[in-house]
């Protein structure tokens, strides 16, 4: 929803709530919490790949890099945000399978598994259901020693995911008023990639996903309130190696190609993630987005809310 008609509805309900007496529905307000917003490049400010929208108190969770669970327990303990409390969180979707982007997926389905009590619906590109597999073998150990002694359990399946592969855009998942499509993403020789456009009653949210630069990414931006976005310094990428800077063109997006999408999509903010500056200061890209893009952009940093 665009912020004027946003304003409206906030409005509109407000004063419905100040006739009959009522407290504002805060929990419906749809929230963007970043869980991870790093590269594979190790950063100690910065967690993989992982990006939650929570809406009336449900977390729709969006790639699982290294030290998102470990986020996501800062996020539900220390800022109130309980929709990610990691045996709550129970809707995962990935945009493709890169290290940087599931590494904390076996934490995810281990921790606290026996208090779960019911599995993980799981999103994503062919591959998810082997990748399971391999978690459940991983975990094979605890799993058998919690089963045989007297430790209660909620259920015993309650490390498993319920996988949901696809291969082609459309959409996966309609729930609540939330509304969850995925769409093809051009992310080098990974085949295929996966953008996802977010709606819920609030707010229209657009996730590039990994991906070198993309007109899909722009179309479904076109009308959404915020566009998270892959970014890559140019300043940075123009000091790497030639075959490095071939493979990261192929694969990711350059400053001024985000700008690009930025001016075609027009959301209401840009964010950028996943911001691979090999070396330069970690702020070129958001300095050379900015050369290029007049509109409201910003560098995310972990555990930031958008709202
Ligand atoms: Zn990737
Ligand atoms: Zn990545």
């Amino acid at each position: 929803m665009k912020r004027d008609r946003m304003y409206r509805y906030g409005q509109g309900l407000a004063a419905a709530c100040l006739l009959l007496g009522m407290a504002l529905p805060a929990a419906a307000q749809t929230r963007v919490v970043m869980l991870g917003t790093g590269t594979p490049v190790p950063d100690s400010h910065r967690a993989g790949q992982s990006v939650a929208v929570v809406h009336d108190d449900k977390a729709y969770v969006f790639d699982l890099g290294d030290g998102a669970i470990r986020n996501a327990i800062r996020a539900s303990q220390d800022m109130g945000i309980e929709a990610l409390s990691p045996t709550r969180i129970d809707r995962v979707f990935f945009t493709h399978l890169h290290s940087d982007h599931m590494l904390d997926y076996p934490a995810l389905l281990n921790t606290y598994w026996w208090r779960r009590d019911h599995h993980v619906e799981v999103y994503g590109p062919p591959g998810i259901e082997a990748m399971s597999q391999g978690v459940y073998q991983m975990l094979a150990p605890d799993i058998a020693a919690r089963k045989a002694g007297n430790q209660p359990i909620s259920d015993p399946a309650g490390y498993r995911a319920n996988t949901h592969a696809f291969r082609d855009n459309g959409v996966v998942l309609a729930e609540n008023g939330v509304r969850i499509s995925a769409f093809k993403v051009s992310h080098g020789e990974v085949k295929p990639a996966f953008g996802y456009r977010i709606e819920t009653p609030d707010k229209t949210i657009v996730l590039s996903g990994d991906t070198a630069y993309d007109p899909h990414v722009a179309a479904q931006a076109r009308d959404a309130d915020i566009l998270i976005h892959e970014a890559a310094s140019q300043a940075g990428l123009s000091a790497l190696p030639a075959q490095w800077q071939r493979y990261h063109h192929a694969a990711h997006t350059p400053s001024d190609a985000v700008a690009r999408i930025a001016n075609q999509a027009r959301p209401d903010k840009l964010i950028l993630v996943h911001n691979l500056f090999y070396g330069a200061d970690e702020k070129s890209t958001l300095t050379e987005v900015r050369k290029d893009y007049e509109g409201d952009v910003v560098l995310a940093n972990d555990l930031d809310v958008f709202e």
